[in-house]
Formats: C-alpha cells, sequence, structure tokens
C-alpha cells in the first residue's frame, strides 16, 4: 500500500489522480487532499476517500466545507503555508503535486527535503527551482517521477538504458487551437478561443500555456533539470496528433518513442506504479483509426513564448522564475479580461528586459525574484 498526498485534488490531475486511486484501493491510499477554493468537490472527496488531513488553502469558503462534511475523522486546515508544512509532517511514500504555477513550488521543496517521492505534474517547480531541487533530480536519483505526459515518455523510453547512451530528447507538442493561424488572427484571439485546446481537457492556466507555446517552452526547462541533458540536446516539434508523446535518440541511432490516446490518467497512474506497470481500462490505440502521424517545427514568429522560454534558461540565474511569474500573472489578466492576447508575449518579454537575474539561486531568493516580477508583470 502505497500512501500518497495528493496537492492539488480538486483540479484536472488531482481528480484523474483520484480515478487512479479508486481504481487501485488495495495498492494506494489517499492520506491528504487539498483544494485552493473548490469546497464543494474537496468535501465529496473528503467523504468518499476519508483522508486523514485536508486542507482548503483559500480560508473564503473554509467553514463552508466543514459544514459540508460534518463529523468527520479527517483533521481540516485553511491558510497559506498550510501545505508545505503539512507535507512536511504527513507519514507517506509519495506526493503527487498537481498544484498550478509557482504555489507548487514550496510543497516540491518540502517533500524532497523530508524524504519523500514526488510524482510531478507542477511543471513550474522545476522551471523556476531546478537549480535548488537538482540533489534530487536525475535518473540515479530517481526522487521525482514525471507526471508530464511527454516526461513520463522519456522515462519510459529510458528504462533499462543510461543518460550516457542518450544523443538527445525530442518532446512532442500539439500546436494549440491556433497552430494554423496567422499572426495577424492570433493577436485578436479571444479568451473563448485560447480556451479550445484541440486534443487534451486541462486548467485554464496550462491551456492558455499549451495555445501559447509557453507550456512547451517549460517542459524543455522541465526535461533539462529532470533529466540533466545540456539544453542543445533537448527539441521541440509540433505534432498535432499527441499520439507520439516524446522520442529519444540514442548514440547507436536509434530511436525510441511512447505513443498512446491522449490519457492523462496513464501518465499520473504510471509515477503511482514505476518501476511496475499496472493495468489500465484507458482508451487503446486503434491502428486503423489512427490516420497520418505529422510533424512540423515549432514556428517561434508566431509564438514567441517558447523562444522567450528558452532564452530565459540561458540566461540563467532567477531568469526563469521571471519568465514564469511574468507568464502566471499575464495569463490570469488575460483570463480576467484585462489586457489583449498579444500582450502576453510583451508582459513576459518587458519583464526579462527589465529584471535582473543573478546567478546564485537560492529558495528564500525564489520568492523575492516571484514577487518582483509579479508587481512588475501587474503594472504593464
Ligand atoms: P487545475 O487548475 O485544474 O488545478 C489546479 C489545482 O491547484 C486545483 O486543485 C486548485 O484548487 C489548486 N490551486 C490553484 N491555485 C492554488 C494556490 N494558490 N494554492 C494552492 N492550491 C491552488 O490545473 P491542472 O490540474 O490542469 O494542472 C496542474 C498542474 O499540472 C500544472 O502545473 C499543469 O501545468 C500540470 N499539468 C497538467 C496537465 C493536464 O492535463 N491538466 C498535463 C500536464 C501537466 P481549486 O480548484 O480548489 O481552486
Ligand atoms: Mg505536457
Amino acid at each position: 500500500m502505497t500512501r500518497i498526498a495528493l496537492l492539488g485534488s480538486t483540479g484536472s490531475i488531482g481528480t484523474q489522480t483520484l480515478e487512479v486511486v479508486r481504481r487501485y484501493p488495495d495498492r494506494l491510499r489517499a492520506v491528504l487532499l487539498t483544494g485552493h477554493s473548490n469546497w464543494e468537490v474537496l468535501a465529496a472527496q473528503i467523504l468518499e476517500f476519508g483522508p486523514d488531513d485536508a486542507v482548503l488553502s483559500d480560508p473564503k469558503h473554509f467553514d463552508r466545507l466543514k459544514e459540508a462534511v460534518g463529523s468527520t475523522r479527517t483533521r481540516l486546515h485553511t491558510g497559506d503555508g498550510t501545505i508545505a508544512a503539512l507535507v512536511r509532517d504527513t507519514d507517506c511514500e509519495t506526493v503527487l503535486n498537481s498544484l498550478v504555477g509557482f504555489a507548487g513550488f514550496g510543497p516540491t521543496f518540502a517533500a524532497l527535503d523530508s524524504g519523500k517521492r514526488v510524482a510531478l505534474a507542477n511543471k513550474e517547480s522545476l522551471v523556476v527551482g531546478g537549480a535548488v531541487l537538482q540533489p534530487w533530480l536525475g535518473l540515479d536519483a530517481m526522487r521525482v517521477l514525471p507526471v508530464d505526459s511527454e516526461h513520463s515518455a522519456i522515462l519510459q523510453c529510458l528504462v533499462g538504458e543510461g543518460l550516457e547512451s542518450v544523443e538527445k530528447l525530442v518532446v512532442t507538442a500539439s500546436g494549440g487551437p491556433f497552430r494554423t493561424w496567422s499572426a495577424e488572427r492570433i493577436a485578436r484571439a479571444t479568451t473563448a478561443d485560447a480556451l479550445k485546446h484541440p486534443n487534451w481537457s486541462m486548467g485554464s492556466k496550462i491551456t492558455i500555456d499549451s495555445s501559447t507555446l509557453m507550456n512547451k517552452g517549460l517542459e524543455v526547462i522541465e526535461a533539462y533539470w529532470m533529466f540533466g541533458l545540456p539544453l542543445e540536446r533537448i527539441e521541440a516539434v509540433v505534432h498535432p496528433q499527441s499520439i507520439i508523446h516524446s522520442f529519444v535518440h540514442f548514440r547507436d541511432g536509434s530511436v525510441k518513442a511512447q505513443l498512446g490516446t491522449p490519457d492523462m490518467r496513464v501518465p499520473i497512474q504510471y509515477a503511482l506504479s514505476w518501476p511496475e506497470r499496472w493495468e489500465s481500462d484507458s482508451p487503446r490505440l486503434d491502428w486503423s483509426a489512427m490516420g497520418d502521424l505529422t510533424f512540423e517545427p515549432v514556428d517561434t514568429a508566431r509564438f514567441p513564448c517558447f523562444r522567450l522560454a528558452m532564452e530565459s534558461v540561458a540566461a540563467g540565474g532567477y531568469a526563469p522564475a521571471v519568465l514564469n511569474a511574468a507568464n502566471e500573472e499575464a495569463v490570469y489578466r488575460f483570463l480576467r479580461g484585462e489586457i489583449a492576447y498579444i500582450r502576453i508575449p510583451e508582459v513576459v518579454e518587458r519583464c526579462l528586459s527589465t529584471l535582473s537575474f543573478g546567478s546564485e539561486v537560492t529558495v528564500d531568493g525564489l520568492w523575492n525574484a516571484d514577487g518582483e516580477t509579479r508587481r512588475l508583470a501587474s503594472s504593464l
């Protein structure tokens, strides 16, 4: 029985993780569940899964949560910083982090620092803090297991291989809803246009990031820290069918790829079952219905966010943390209707060209970089 702490249980990855837990009651037990604002979903999860602890991090609806669950054995918590503190104290093997944004970094650090394994959906943790998380990363340590489908694909291709045999990693991208749009049309995109992802149903922040290709930029940075390969040996390619989840090229000219239908429950389950594989009722790939598999380069002229992400990791220090915070602010301002779609890369670029990055990254320094960037990004 693996005891898991599930952070962000009310979200897209969180609810799909609980589908896996529901399928394996004899192997997985959720001992900690956390939501932020969605008290109704969290209340139902507490009643069904009976965790030892549950957090609604936004205190606004905490009373309604308490009322909804009535008398329960689950200890209820709220407030800033509660998740990271509980992650340290909870008796569990694995922390599945499906929080969104920089809010996920503190809990990832707390989990690793207190000896737990992390099944990581929150790619922002590695983007901002890869440098301080490095001792726990890589194939030797195996303390961080990917939930992101591309990184799960890469890990699956690397089973039984050494990193010294790898020539390069190729991360696939769907291309998002604007793949075939002109730059002029993209500039006028509405929130409804940007929220229409062709292949995956996900939370709103990653859906916008997929439309700007910032998501692919974040994923290249995630792969860079997770597998420890130089940036020049990690490539992104647009593959609109989202059937091949990524490729690994080896030194002898051989290439491995991992394929599957777009179903996040597969990589979620693999992160929890690794190194084993368990049964699943996910839809199977059907060759006869699959059609053509096509590939295109990433167009950085129409999708400047991808270029900005690559520039930030090359600049080093706090630059990826600045990129991430500027992007989060810009995306939420776009979703609230405060800025036009075209301003998202502009806000990120302005923050990257205005703020300084230092070279040595510390845990405390990450909060300063994040806060300073958000102040600037919200004023632009
Ligand atoms: P969602 O927006 O659906 O879920 C986010 C979760 O985090 C919710 O439980 C939400 O609570 C909680 N949350 C939001 N803000 C805060 C905060 N400030 N403090 C604490 N908790 C918070 O996102 P997704 O599930 O789509 O994505 C989660 C992560 O996984 C992201 O990093 C994303 O990039 C990554 N990912 C997602 C994929 C997908 O298919 N969805 C695929 C690959 C990676 P509440 O809803 O209660 O407010
Ligand atoms: Mg992904």
